[in-house]
């Protein structure tokens, strides 16, 4: 499916009515100007002055409109904008009988509006219609030289809403990657500390909504610093690396893995009740004690282990829960899976 609105699809839409409010603004105070100025001063106010001026008054009362909204204008409204704009700058050129070539330069500008800031899809059935409304101007229009301006107008649009689309697919690939990078750890390819963070607070708000358990593992890599001391640094980067590979396959997919501290990670089981949580806590210890014998320098992890709303009924305490079972799994030796205790439990100890 064609990609409609992209990243931060409510604030793009937002900015798209501002300017198209600003853009109407612009073209209402310059058709006012050309009218008034120039038809005083060549004092040529012909037949078609007045429809002149009312197309005028509609654009600045369409474009103010814009600029008032609180919110973005509704999609399909914002979508028909430049479309109906060059609607408006034909029926006023045709209607004056104007000499065509003048006029027909207008239709850029609901044309690049449309070439960068809507979807594809909209921006090259406006492109259909501005062409057609080329057509009308040059069929309604007067001037000797009218044929030629229709080509090269026409061509230009065209060629317009190629280069602006190039332009615009090339800055999407640039926010991608920004937005990859912002998210990736860039050492073991997982998501970074950001990216759990918020899919935790995600993770959070639905279990409120659907009231299914949601777990959450601290896994924290044993006596790690003893690796970078004795083998360096790149050793325990290249240990931290497969980690990163092997941890994911050990999770479902609808899970999240990431790397939130130097050589800790955060794992969110989504819909895991407490005594499942405990039994993937443990698979998952042991398959890396296990995977990692084959490794140049094999490694344990210690995970705390915490469930909303067994272990904690708010994020942070969720978070505290996890580390302070972590805490107690390093204290029983290592290598080790630790419950967050109970509250209902808790509450119960005098
Ligand atoms: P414990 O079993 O108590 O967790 O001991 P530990 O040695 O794993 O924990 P400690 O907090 O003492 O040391 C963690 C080390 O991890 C210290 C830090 O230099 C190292 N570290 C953090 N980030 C990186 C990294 O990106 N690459 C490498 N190679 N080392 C890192
Ligand atoms: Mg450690
Ligand atoms: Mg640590």
């Amino acid at each position: 499916m064609t990609a409609l609105w992209q990243h931060g699809e409510e604030e793009s839409r937002r900015f798209a009515t501002r300017f198209a409010g600003q853009l109407l603004l612009i073209g209402a105070g310059l058709g006012t100007f050309l009218t008034l100025v120039l038809g005083v001063r060549q004092g040529v106010f012909s037949a078609g002055w007045f429809e002149f001026l009312a197309a005028c008054a509609v654009a600045a009362a369409w474009g103010l409109a814009y600029l008032l909204l609180p919110g973005p204008a509704p999609d399909p409204v914002l979508r028909a904008t430049p479309a109906a704009a060059a609607l408006l700058i034909t029926v006023t050129l045709a209607l004056n009988h104007s000499n065509a070539a003048d006029g027909m330069l207008l239709l850029s500008w609901p044309l690049l509006f449309a070439a960068y800031l809507l979807p594809r899809r909209t921006a090259y059935w406006t492109l259909a219609v501005v062409v057609a409304c080329l057509t009308v101007i040059l069929l309604a229009g007067t001037g000797p030289d009218r044929f030629s301006a229709w080509v090269e107008t026409s061509t230009s649009m065209v060629l317009t809403l190629v280069v602006i689309r190039r332009v615009r697919d090339q800055a999407d690939r640039l926010k991608q990657a920004l937005a990859e990078q912002a998210s990736t750890d860039p050492l073991t390819g997982l998501s970074n500390r950001r990216t759990f963070d918020e899919a935790l607070d995600r993770e959070v708000t639905r279990q409120r909504r659907t009231r299914e358990p949601l777990s959450l593992l601290a896994v924290d890599v044993d006596h790690f610093k003893k690796i970078n001391d004795t083998w360096g640094h790149a050793a325990g980067d290249d240990t931290l690396a497969a980690l990163g590979e092997l941890l994911p396959s050990l999770v479902r997919a609808s899970d999240t893995v990431s790397r939130i501290g130097g050589e800790e990670f955060g794992v969110l089981l989504p819909d895991c009740p407490a005594g499942q949580a405990r039994l993937r806590a443990d698979s998952l210890r042991a398959e890396v004690h296990a995977a990692s014998r084959t490794w140049p320098h094999p490694v344990t992890v210690s995970v705390g282990v915490a469930t909303l709303p067994d272990s904690a009924d708010a994020l942070d305490e969720l978070v505290v829960a996890a580390d302070t079972a972590l805490y107690a799994a390093k204290d029983s030796g290592r290598d080790q899976v630790c419950v967050a205790p109970d509250r209902s439990r808790r509450e119960d100890v005098p």
